[in-house]
Formats: C-alpha cells, sequence, structure tokens
C-alpha cells in the first residue's frame, strides 16, 4: 500500500520484479514478474495562460471540468481529453493567474520505476511517461485548440486583460510546444498492475494478490491497469474499500 512510486521498490527489494533488473542491482529473485515497476501512467498537461489580470478570492477555489472525445477516440471509450480551469488564483504580489489546463486522460505512453541499489535509503529512479508517444502528442494538441477556442470565447474575453499565451497558430509549433512544456499531473498508476495473468504483464489478480505468491497484497493506485478519464483518488479509495473486504472474507 506504498504507491506507484512506493510499492515497486518494497515487492522488487523483496526479490519481487523483473529478474533482469534484480539482478543488476545485486537482488536475489524470488518471484520474476516483468510488470513490477512497469506500465507507469500518469496525466500530462499543458496549460494556457487566459490573460486574467483582475481580482481573486483566496478560498474557496472553484473548479470547472469538461471531460470530452478527441478526434482519435475509438466511439464508446471513455474520454480522453479534459479542460480544467480552476477560477484565478495569485501566485505572489501581483501575479495573478486564470489557467486553463489541458490533461491527457487516457496516454499511451508508459514509464518505470526502478532502484537504483538494494538500499532501502536510495530513492527509486522514476522515469515519467511524458508524451514518448507520437500520438500522445497529437491528442493533447487537440486538447490545446479546443482550450485555444474557449480561452477567445468573448465570455472569457471579457475578463481577461492580456490575450491568451502561448499564442501558436503552426500545428509543428504547437507539437513542439507540447513537447517541451508537457509534465506531470501526479495522478500516477500502473506499476502494478491488475490482470489474470503475469505473462501479460499484470502483477497481481483480482484479489491484488500478486502472482506467484499467496499471501501476499498489493492495494494502492499502483493497480490499475490504465489511467482513468479523471482523477485517482477517489477510485483508489473504492479499490481499498472494496479490497479489503474480500481480502477480509478470505479463509
Ligand atoms: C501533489 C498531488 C496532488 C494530487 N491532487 C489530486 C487531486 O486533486 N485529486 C485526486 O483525485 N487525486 C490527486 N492526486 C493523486 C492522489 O493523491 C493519488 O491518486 C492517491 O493518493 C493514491 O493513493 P495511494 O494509496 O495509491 O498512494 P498514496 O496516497 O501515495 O499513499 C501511499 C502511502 O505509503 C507511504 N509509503 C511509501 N513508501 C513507504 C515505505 N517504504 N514504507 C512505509 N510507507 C510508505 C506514503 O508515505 C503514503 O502515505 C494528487 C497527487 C499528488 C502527488
Amino acid at each position: 500500500c506504498a504507491g506507484t512510486y512506493g510499492t515497486p521498490p518494497i515487492l522488487m527489494r523483496s526479490g519481487i520484479g523483473p529478474a533482469d533488473h534484480l539482478g543488476s542491482v545485486g537482488v536475489p529473485v524470488r518471484v520474476d514478474l516483468r510488470g513490477v515497476g512497469a506500465n507507469l501512467a500518469d496525466h500530462p498537461e499543458v496549460e494556457i495562460n487566459c490573460g486574467y489580470r483582475g481580482a481573486v478570492r483566496s478560498a474557496p477555489l472553484l473548479h470547472s471540468v469538461a471531460t470530452f472525445h478527441s478526434s482519435a477516440a475509438a466511439s464508446g471509450s471513455p474520454p480522453d481529453l479534459m479542460l480544467w480551469m480552476p477560477e484565478p488564483v495569485a501566485l505572489d504580489e501581483g501575479t495573478r493567474v486564470f489557467e486553463i489546463d489541458v490533461l491527457l486522460l487516457k496516454p499511451r505512453s508508459r514509464g518505470t520505476v526502478r532502484l537504483r541499489s538494494a538500499d532501502p535509503a536510495d530513492p527509486p529512479r522514476i522515469d515519467l511517461p511524458n508524451v514518448r508517444e507520437a500520438v500522445d502528442v497529437d491528442v493533447l494538441a487537440e486538447g490545446f485548440r479546443r482550450a485555444q477556442e474557449v480561452a477567445n470565447r468573448p465570455e472569457i474575453r471579457r475578463l481577461c486583460a492580456d490575450p491568451p499565451s502561448p499564442q501558436i497558430a503552426d500545428d509543428d509549433e504547437l507539437r513542439r510546444f507540447v513537447r517541451t512544456n508537457v509534465y506531470s499531473i501526479p495522478h500516477v498508476v500502473g506499476t502494478c498492475s491488475m490482470g489474470p495473468s503475469s505473462d501479460d504483464g499484470a502483477v497481481v489478480d483480482a484479489l491484488g494478490r500478486v502472482h506467484g505468491t499467496e499471501h501476499l497484497f498489493v492495494v494502492d493506485a499502483s493497480m490499475m491497469p490504465t489511467v482513468p478519464s479523471g482523477f485517482t483518488h477517489i477510485p483508489t479509495i473504492m479499490i481499498a474499500e472494496r479490497l479489503s473486504e474480500q481480502i477480509g472474507a478470505l479463509p
């Protein structure tokens, strides 16, 4: 239950993980599970600053969220883009920000969590997914265009002193902007993925039991095989409530 970054290192130091990686850091292999620490997914994001210079409130902050399908999304699939608009905030004296955050909800890109050494005091090496898959750049760029439309709506313009930034018309320039400016919203999942068979990269079964073990369970966001089309906190709680009941009822 140590989370998407914390659970794989505990398993790997205990000898449960990809055999070649464990060998490279001198950990004896107990269960060769290639999925441990693989499949790291998050919500990559870029943002538009709407150019707001007006008054701000300190609290409560209201957030508007809209999810929708990109042109690349399969019909019947969950939404793969989100526009997230927190109300204007003051970053510091004189700096007001009203942003539209564009989140890629169903990224293809994947990263990893690996050990630096067998020493538990060494933090893991986290290789974020970023937008290494070209399709993720294209979908996030499409989301950015939708955010530009919203930022240029008269309802927003009448509140904002400056034009939205960045102003990007050229598609190649937009792809470069996405690659350079994307950052990780830490809705991280996937590094101890749930699935029926470890042959497919799964780490835990439907109860959270680690494949190849008998009494070892993982219950946290790391077991989500793909990142949800929304924020991850409540799904994690739902998983924990459901599995704690089921595991508690085991003989
Ligand atoms: C800055 C930030 C903002 C976020 N904002 C939102 C949001 O607005 N809405 C939303 O839905 N989600 C949000 N999330 C994501 C959400 O917090 C996670 O999806 C959720 O907390 C995952 O729960 P978890 O139990 O898997 O992991 P965690 O909540 O990370 O819990 C893991 C626990 O294990 C402990 N741990 C780790 N390693 C060890 C170890 N070796 N020994 C003992 N204990 C250990 C950690 O200290 C931690 O307490 C945010 C995440 C971050 C980082």
